[in-house]
Formats: C-alpha cells, structure tokens, sequence
C-alpha cells in the first residue's frame, strides 16, 4: 500500500471540520504498508491550550520517539486534522498483528487523560472510525483502543469500546437495506427466566459451545441432560449474564436481540 492520500477525503466525509496540516502527503515513516485495523488513542497533552494544543507532538513526535505519531488528530470540538499518510510510531509493541504500526491506523485524540470527553468530539471520533471502515473494508470489530492492543496503556480513558464499536457498526449499516441476518435476528424469541420450550435448549447448546458452561453447571444431571432441558432456571440466568459480561453486552440475564447475534457468532 502506498502513502494514503485519500485519508483527507475520507476525513471530509465525517462533517465536520478538517485541516490538512502541511506535508501530510508525504509524512511517515515509509509508505503504510497495509491498514488491517484502526486504534484510537488520547493525547494526554494539556487540560488547556485550545482545541488541539497536542499537534506538533503528533507531527514532529516527543523526545524518544519520532514523529508522526499517528495519521489523525482529533480536536475537542470533533475539528479533524490529517498529519501523515504513511507509517506512523503509535503503537508498538502490539498484542494484535492487526494493530500495529505497520498494519493500522491511528487516531490521538486531544485528552489530558481525565477529562470528560465533549459530546462532539465522542460523535466525530466514532464516525471518524466509521469511515474508515468504510474506506478500507473492514468491520466495526478492528476498531480498537490503545489499552486493548497494549497492555501498558490506559488510552482513551473511560470510553467503553464495546458501545463505541455498536455506535461504529451502525453507521456501517446506516443506509443500506437490513441484511438477512438482522431479519433473521429480529424473528429470534425472546427467552428468559421461568420459560420452558426448545428455544432454551438454542441458548444452552450455544453457550456450551462458547465454552461458557463450567462442569459444575451440569455435574449434578450429567451434561446429556442438561444440554436437553428445556426450562429457563437460576443457574442458566446466571451463565448468561456471564457470557453478557464478558462479551460486554447488557447484563439482563435474558436473550433476546442484543444477546442473539453474540451467541449465534453473526
Ligand atoms: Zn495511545
């Protein structure tokens, strides 16, 4: 993959303000060689200084490591700035091959790291990521943050990844007709607590094959019999608000259209 010369244009597609800063198109250390994922940062800069008081650090990089850090900068009042289009030192060492340097796209958003996140630059963020989504193909699933993909970092501070990634794949889906297996999804039953009929079964042969299931939810009726039953109890309330949780869905401990599509993998 060549330098990406496109990103303004895809910055542009967002709505808001954009500043392409001088030189981006040939800024980088070498060419990008390919954009696997997107990762999103905080700049922990200064709590002041105006919208993106963070850019030369972006652009030039700080003592230790040089710049540019990452292709976009992103201003408190969701303004956007294009700073590179080849490679840039935002994430290394990564946990993900498709997170880091050379295989993603990075964003620093302007935070000192605590404070609250202005509504409008939040919105920004996530179409940003959509977009870009758009542009490379890719799902709403490779946009990740810093702290997923490096285990030392804790940037962006309080964001919960999982709705920012719903919020990403909605405007993925925006406008186009719904696929077949959201119609699918939207026949699926809701199932919950006190229920008795074979859609319970679904829901524990599912989590079962998710490897949700320890051997002490079965131990007592054998693990024949507690794949058959067909009652909704306590103890299955329990393994789905586990799966919920680390799946990051809300904990209701039923299934119904926000549990469906985890536990089915669609
Ligand atoms: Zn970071």
């Amino acid at each position: 993959m060549p330098y990406l010369t496109q990103l303004a244009d895809v910055a542009r597609r967002v709505g808001v303000p954009v500043t392409e800063v001088a030189g981006w198109k040939t800024r980088g250390h070498g060419p990008q060689p390919e954009v696997q994922g997107i990762v999103c940062h905080h700049t922990a800069g200064p709590a002041g200084g105006g919208d993106y008081p963070s850019l030369a650090v972006v652009r030039d990089g700080r003592p230790g490591l040089d710049g540019p850090l990452s292709h976009f900068g992103l201003g408190r009042s969701g303004h956007i700035y294009v700073i590179a289009a080849g490679r840039c030192w935002h994430n290394a060492p990564s946990t993900s091959p498709r997170h880091d340097n050379s295989s993603s796209i990075g964003i620093e958003a302007e935070n000192d790291g605590r404070q609250p996140w202005p509504e409008a630059q939040k919105a920004a963020y996530i179409r940003l990521c959509a977009e870009l989504c758009r542009e490379f193909a890719l799902p709403a699933s490779r946009v990740k943050a810093h702290r997923e993909v490096n285990t030392s970092k804790p940037d962006p501070h309080s964001i919960d990844m999982n709705a920012f990634r719903r919020a990403v794949a909605a405007l993925l889906d925006g406008g186009t007709s719904p696929s077949w297996t959201e119609e699918i999804m939207k026949q699926l039953p809701m199932v919950r607590l006190g229920d008795d009929n074979y859609d319970v079964k679904t829901v524990r042969g599912c989590l079962f094959a998710r490897g949700r299931v320890p051997v002490s939810a079965y131990e007592q009726v054998g693990l024949e019999d507690w794949l058959k039953s067909t009652r909704y109890d306590s103890g299955l309330v329990e393994l789905v608000r586990g799966f919920q949780q680390a799946e990051g869905i809300e904990e209701d401990g039923f299934v119904g259209p926000g549990t469906w599509p985890s536990l089915l993998r669609v």
